[in-house]
């Protein structure tokens, strides 16, 4: 079985990526593309562990990008990893940017009187930490009924705590993703605000070049539907579940909630269309 789509702790899932790697053995995964949130950390890990379980492991990243304002998510898998100094430099760069909203994200946050440090936030989030850990804290501390609230009072963007945070456009996800020798691939299109076929020509003009037809949230005909935009636009096919561990429990690694199927041959089709590029 061939998942391309998982997430370890290193982001937002909750499995490490030892335990990762001992699931897809567990779930008869041969191939699986880890792509955390705005990270290499967990597949990094994960090599030797993949090594030692005979699991053919695909490097990949999950990429947090701004479309006409709003948020779309970007895959980025890379078949072969010897170009990718600039590109983890640049993760690197919006790491810092996050960062740097996080200390502002405190100081607002205690101007308003709540008692957060950044270190609090960053025991539970590390990395990746980022706004829902710190809607938990106030939850936890009472200073907010639930995490809903924290949000809607507080930390949603038109909220009185919200704090300004880079994100790359994903035109520049696309190319920078292009530029380290990967393939750049519209992640679970279905949950794009916008009409997606109508954005196809945008898209793929920046020099995307492939979507994510198979995923956990595709129903039969949504996926009919990529695999037609993909043929249309000329684009290569990725898939996989978005398995985030304990998190999704409805989510399991390779088939999803159940009835997902990516294709065996998917990761040679990949590797066949990149070599013809
Ligand atoms: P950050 O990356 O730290 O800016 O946090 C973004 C994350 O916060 C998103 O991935 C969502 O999980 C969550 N989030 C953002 N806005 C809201 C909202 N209005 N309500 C609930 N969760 C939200
Ligand atoms: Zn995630
Ligand atoms: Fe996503
Ligand atoms: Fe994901």
């Amino acid at each position: 079985m061939i998942d391309l789509h998982s997430h370890t702790n290193e982001s937002d899932g909750t499995c490490s990526p030892e335990q990762l790697i001992a699931e897809a053995a567990r779930a008869g995964v041969t191939t699986l593309g880890i792509t955390d949130h705005d990270t290499f950390k967990g597949y990094d890990q994960a090599v030797p562990f993949a090594r030692d379980a005979g699991i053919e492991l695909i490097c990949g990243i999950e990429l947090s990008t701004k479309l006409h304002g709003h948020s779309v998510h970007l895959l980025g898998y890379f078949l072969t990893t010897d170009r990718l100094t600039d590109f983890r430099t640049w993760i690197l760069d919006q790491q810092a940017a996050r960062r740097d909203r996080n200390i502002r994200l405190v100081a607002r946050l205690r101007e308003l009187g709540f008692d957060i440090t950044l270190e609090e936030a960053e025991a539970r989030g590390r990395g990746m930490t980022g706004r829902p850990h710190f809607a938990a804290i106030m939850v936890e501390k009472g200073y907010v009924a639930n995490f809903r609230q924290a949000f809607d009072d507080y930390l949603d963007e038109s909220a009185k705590g919200y704090v300004y945070r880079h994100e790359p456009q994903f035109a520049e996800g696309v190319r920078r993703i292009c530029e380290a020798g990967g393939i750049a691939s519209l992640a679970h299109p279905i949950r794009v605000k916008g009409d997606v076929p109508a954005m196809m020509g945008e898209l793929v003009g920046f020099g995307m070049n492939a979507i994510e037809a198979y995923h956990s949230d595709h129903g039969e005909s949504d996926t009919e539907l990529y695999l037609g935009l993909a043929q249309e636009y000329n684009l290569m096919v990725t898939g996989g579940s978005d398995f985030h561990g304990a998190v999704k429990p409805g989510v399991q690694l390779g088939i999803g909630p159940g009835n997902l199927r990516v294709p065996e041959d998917l990761v040679e089709q990949l590797r066949a269309s990149m070599q013809s590029a």
